[in-house]
């Protein structure tokens, strides 16, 4: 038997695919300037383990609670915040940051560009290339 699933915010990305692979729609995730918000409705979860099989970084944990017991409505719902790495230009949060981030800085000749900023600078020929 399987226990709820939890997000490992250190590790995601809120790249959203939980929220998609979800077969219950029970994931939803909303971007704001700076953060993104994982929520994970425990009421509707059928603990499938779709959401940890298709996360991309490994942060879907699946736990060992199984059951929840409160007369708090919030408590039926997993709520994890995500900050998002910013536009070096615009300094926007962008979505799917840290794996933006990490390959920019593998490469290290990238900048992080939302893709408005991206778009302008290459339409006014200016190089994003470090
Ligand atoms: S990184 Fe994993 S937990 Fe985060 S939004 Fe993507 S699929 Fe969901
Ligand atoms: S375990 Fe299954 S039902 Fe529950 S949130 Fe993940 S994908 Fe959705």
């Amino acid at each position: 038997m399987r226990g709820i699933p939890q997000v490992d915010t250190s590790k995601c990305y809120a790249c959203g695919a939980c929220a998609v692979a979800c077969p219950v729609d029970a994931i939803t995730v909303t971007y704001g300037e700076e953060r993104a918000i994982i929520r994970i409705n425990y009421r509707r979860c059928i603990r499938c383990a779709y959401c940890r099989d298709n996360c991309p970084a490994g942060a879907i944990v699946i736990s060992e609670k199984y059951g929840i017991v409160s007369s708090s409505i919030e408590d039926l719902y997993g709520t994890f915040e995500v900050v998002l790495a910013k536009c070096e230009h615009c300094a926007i949060g962008l979505k799917h940051s840290t794996n933006a981030e990490k390959i920019a800085r593998e490469k290290t000749v990238v900048k992080l560009l939302c893709d408005k900023c991206r778009r302008e600078l290459v339409s006014r020929n200016l190089t994003w290339v470090r």
